[in-house]
């Protein structure tokens, strides 16, 4: 079958490619089953000498790599590049930290000697969304490889020659044959790769409903896997915030890569205090966004990665005013191919699809609070749970409130990023399971406990 991917900028064909078939499919689950034992038994200095080599791959082929993502989902320019390169900082980062991630680790029982030993599992299977076509990747590659698995990937049908290039880096980095391997294959192909006994486990970022599935499999077969899945994170702005700070961080968070991104701030609960004077801000603020060429550098608002999903979005925001939502700013298809401009929706209620939903897009929506107590009442009241950001002048406070979020990652005064020293993953029907940091690497690991009397 053949799948074409589409420039959201133009809405030209940019690529079309075939979907693999089950003999092609077969062998590169064999190489990454062959390669398994050599990978998983070389020491940590070799395996981290790769990963510094996979880095500097990635640098020398950033510009490469940024023209793809804009081509294939629309990235901005400076967005891409930087995207690569905290990719291979996140590859410098595990070269250098994952012994420290992996050493025994002793624990005084009553025998002689008792420890934990990490020991990697064998060949995972990756299932990557298109939204940062590299970093998703990366994000799960750099520990994953450092701790001894290897791994194959089934990316998201419109980044196809994404993941042709990073397996070419990962190549010209010295990375042995069948470490790692591209799957160009459908969800139904998928479904049979993560029954194949040469697969150990499975690693998904994505919607809930590819979660359902891949989740629904993977318990089938007893497999290990690791969900991280949708978001609809609160920012909570309370009276005593400073203004220039909570509107810089709301604008970086909410319009940041088109507004689809999961730890992107969704629903701002405002305190109403501060409410009018916030909203105005922020409102002028956006207002300034450049929707256009996301290969052009004065262009601030790359188009939507697809036109459906653009119609997709319009239709949550359509439906949201016909149950009582005040458009602000945007709120109309831009008459671009996937554009759509900078919105804000005011006195979202429950019961409208962007209070109940994720809206991965740029769309804002602005829910007023009388105070401190509602504001944490209406940041849990969502079936999400990946990240939150709480902003106040009183740093003390701002933490007290983000202790009650019923999220993964909560941040005060800044905005939710992911950081490699941090774990990172969801709670609730966000996912489950953590990437990064020690918590990550150890996912895909046989946590072995060894006691000897
Ligand atoms: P998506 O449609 O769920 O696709 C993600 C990946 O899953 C793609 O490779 C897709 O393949 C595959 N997939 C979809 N349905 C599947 C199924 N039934 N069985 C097996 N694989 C399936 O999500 P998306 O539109 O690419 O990404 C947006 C979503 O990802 C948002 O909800 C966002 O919040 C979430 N996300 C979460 C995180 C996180 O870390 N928690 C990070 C980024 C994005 P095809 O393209 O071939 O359908």
């Amino acid at each position: 079958m053949t799948v074409e991917t589409i420039n959201p900028a133009t809405g030209q064909v940019e690529y079309r490619h075939e979907l693999m078939a089950p003999a092609q499919v077969d062998a590169v689950l064999a190489a990454a089953q062959a390669a398994f034992p050599g990978w998983s038994q070389r020491s940590l200095e070799s395996r981290g000498e790769v990963l510094r080599a996979i880095a500097a791959a990635l640098r020398s082929r950033r510009g490469d790599l940024q023209q793809t993502m804009t081509a294939e989902m629309g990235k901005l320019r400076k967005e891409a590049l930087a995207e690569v390169d905290k990719c291979a900082d996140a590859c410098d980062y595990y070269a250098a930290h994952a012994a420290g991630y992996l050493q025994d680790q002793a624990i005084a029982t009553d025998g002689r000697r008792s420890y934990v030993r990490y020991e990697p599992l064998g060949c995972v299977l990756a299932v990557m969304p298109w939204n940062f076509p590299v970093w998703q990747v990366f994000r799960f590659l750099a520990p994953a490889l450092m701790a001894g698995n290897v791994a194959v990937l089934k990316h998201a049908s419109n980044v196809p020659r994404c993941a042709d290039l990073i397996a070419q880096a990962l190549e010209e980095a010295g990375l042995p044959p069948g470490v790692f391997g591209v799957l160009h294959i459908d969800n139904e192909q998928a479904a049979a790769v993560l029954r194949d006994p040469r697969v150990v486990a499975v690693t998904l970022t994505g919607s809930e409903r590819a979660g359902r599935s891949v989740a629904g499999t993977a318990g089938q077969q007893l497999k290990k896997c690791v969900m991280e899945l949708g978001g609809s994170d609160a920012f909570v702005v309370l009276e005593d915030a400073d203004l220039d700070q909570a509107v810089a961080g709301a604008v970086a968070s909410r319009f940041g890569n088109s507004g689809q991104t999961c730890i992107a701030a969704k629903r701002f609960i405002v305190v109403e205090a501060i409410a009018d004077r916030f909203v105005e801000r922020f409102a002028e603020a956006a207002a300034k966004l450049r929707l256009g060429d996301p290969d052009d550098a004065a262009t601030t608002l790359a188009p939507l990665a697809r036109q459906d999903l653009r119609d997709e979005l319009h239709k949550q925001v359509r439906d949201s005013i016909a149950k009582g939502a005040r458009p602000l700013l945007g709120c109309e298809p831009d008459a671009s191919y996937a554009g759509y401009p900078a919105s804000i929706l005011d006195a979202v209620a429950p019961g409208m699809p962007a209070y109940e939903e994720e809206l991965f897009g740029p769309v804002a929506s602005i829910l007023r609070v009388k105070d401190e107590a509602e504001a944490v009442r209406v940041a849990n009241d969502t079936t999400f749970g990946l990240g939150g950001s709480v902003w106040s002048g009183d740093p003390e406070r701002g933490e007290r409130v983000a202790r009650q979020l019923q999220v993964g990652a909560a941040f005060v005064n800044a905005i939710v990023r992911s950081d490699v020293r941090l774990p990172f993953g969801g709670t609730k029907r966000s996912g489950f399971g953590r990437e990064l940091a020690e918590h990550g690497i150890h996912e895909f690991m046989n946590i072995k406990s060894v006691y000897v009397a």
